[in-house]
């Protein structure tokens, strides 16, 4: 397994793959301490947490610069992404006494009742290099600490991170055992999700990925999330404050050098605001930095692998021969690294690749409508659901657009974020089940019902 450096092109590291008996050591080392694990108090677990959250403060800039060379992310969003693990910690630390308590239900007035929330066991993580800390962090912070273990396989192009993570927890003086990694291919995704010691599965990925995860948790009626793709709409109603919808608009579709599953990917636009928007649009995309993503001034980093590039280009020019014009970008750079350049798409037709599909780099999609009722049909004219953000003056009206918006998230008058202490997940291809908050931890629990006579 090799990591590949986006902006240079050269290999980071490689990394030996561990075979089917690495796998069945882990998996029996997740049963065994899954045992002892799940034994131990809820005050050890926070505390622990508490540890791993300081272990990432002290080397934020070392797992910072891990993943800007593994996939390219510009220094500044690395840090913070290493700041936003440690905060996840501190969070569920703090809290998960209050998300685990038990909960007293009134059943039958002369009997005791009541719900408990027990972990499940071991637990597979497959995760996506885009957010290649946080995605890992958002998913062990809560479900460690509810006494599961954690199995995690990385996207192959980010080992190095995979190792780092499974190191910040050693570190932070977990047993051995509650997190591993497993250096190891899709391709044994399958085996893994089918062995008994595996009681449940989250996945962060692609539509195709999911899908098949699943198919295979459905198979062996395992407990699963999904958190996939999406193609948020940001809505600009005729009352938006034009200059911060734009402004916004261009940080939400390239953060992270366009690859985030919540960017801005559809700009849906009030003809009565359309051109002043779109010009300042276009010209806050234009202003953008694009360079070496180990320099602070870089707001828009290389792609993470050139094949993905490739393709986001193919969409692009597939969209434009179906009638979408180029207002800004639209070409790959020439020379060293997988650079894509901030691009703005206008009049584009729903059903091409830029209207309907994912774009996943700093390609916006841009639409006229007529009306607020069309800004709504379109934002939900979309095989995703994640999030989506609304621009308005009048907040009553931007909360009556939230309600309507067929999503797992609406931002009014800011972009989508997750934020540890708010549920995150979406709707239809978007996935299923919810990250963070209390609604995240009690994915992988038992909720436990005692009825006491
Ligand atoms: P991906 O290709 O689906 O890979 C994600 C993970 O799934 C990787 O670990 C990958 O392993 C594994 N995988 C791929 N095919 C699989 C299969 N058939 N069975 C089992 N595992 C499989 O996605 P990506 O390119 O890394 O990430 C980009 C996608 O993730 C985008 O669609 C984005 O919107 C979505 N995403 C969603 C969220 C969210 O919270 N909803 C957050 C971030 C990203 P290999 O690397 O070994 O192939």
């Amino acid at each position: 397994m090799q990591s590949v450096n986006p902006y240079t092109e050269s290999i980071v590291e490689e990394y030996d793959e561990h075979d089917e008996e690495d796998v069945e050591a882990a998996l029996s080392r997740a049963a065994e301490t899954f045992e002892e694990w799940r034994a131990t108090s809820l005050t050890e677990r926070r505390g622990l947490l508490t540890d791993a959250a300081d272990v990432l403060r002290e080397r934020e800039e070392k797992y910072a610069e891990l993943m800007t060379e593994e996939m390219g992310k510009p220094i500044t969003e690395a840090r913070s992404e290493v700041q936003k693990c440690a905060w996840v910690c501190d969070y569920y630390a703090e809290h998960a006494a209050e998300h685990l308590q038990e909960k007293t239900v009134q059943g039958p007035e002369d009997a005791e009742t009541y719900v408990r929330y027990d972990p499940l066991g071991p637990i597979l993580a497959v995760m996506p290099w885009n957010f290649p800390l946080w995605q890992v962090f958002r998913f062990a912070a809560p479900h460690l600490t509810s006494g599961n273990v954690g199995l995690l396989k990385h996207a192959s192009n980010v080992p190095g991170c995979a190792k780092a993570i499974e190191e910040v927890f050693r570190d932070a003086g977990y047993p051995e055992g509650v997190f591993q990694s497993l250096l190891v291919g899709s391709d044994l995704v399958e085996e893994i999700i089918e062995d008994d010691r595996v009681r449940a599965v989250t996945l962060t990925g692609s539509g195709p990925a999911g899908r098949s995860v699943a198919e295979q948790a459905g198979k062996n009626l395992k407990k699963s999330v999904l958190e996939l793709g999406g193609s948020d709409p940001h809505i600009v109603l005729d009352d938006a404050p034009i200059a911060e919808a734009a402004e916004t608009g261009a940080r939400a579709r390239t953060i992270n050098s366009g690859q985030s599953c919540i960017a801005a990917k559809r700009f849906i636009v009030h003809d009565a605001v359309y051109d002043e928007f779109v010009d300042r649009f276009v010209s806050e995309m234009e202003a953008l930095q694009m360079g070496d993503p180990k320099d602070e001034d870089t707001d828009v980093g290389p792609q993470a692998r050139e094949d993905l590039m490739e393709e986001l280009h193919e969409q692009v020019e597939d969209s434009v021969e179906m009638g979408a014009e180029v207002r800004l970008g639209g070409e790959p750079e020439d020379g060293e690294g997988y650079f894509y350049p901030p691009t703005v798409l206008t009049d584009v037709p729903r059903d091409s690749p830029a209207g309907c599909e994912e774009l996943f780099g700093p390609v916006a999609s841009v639409f006229r409508v007529e009306s607020e009722a069309e800004a709504v049909e379109l934002a939900n004219d979309s095989q995703y659901g994640l999030g989506g953000s609304v621009w308005t003056t009048n907040l009553e009206r931007g909360k009556g657009v939230a309600a309507r918006v067929e999503s797992g998230a609406v931002f009014v008058n800011e972009l989508t974020k997750s934020d540890p202490r708010l549920p995150f997940g979406g709707v239809k291809d978007s996935g299923y089940g919810r990250e963070l908050g209390v609604e995240g931890i009690h994915e992988f629990v038992n909720r436990k019902t005692v009825f006491v006579q």
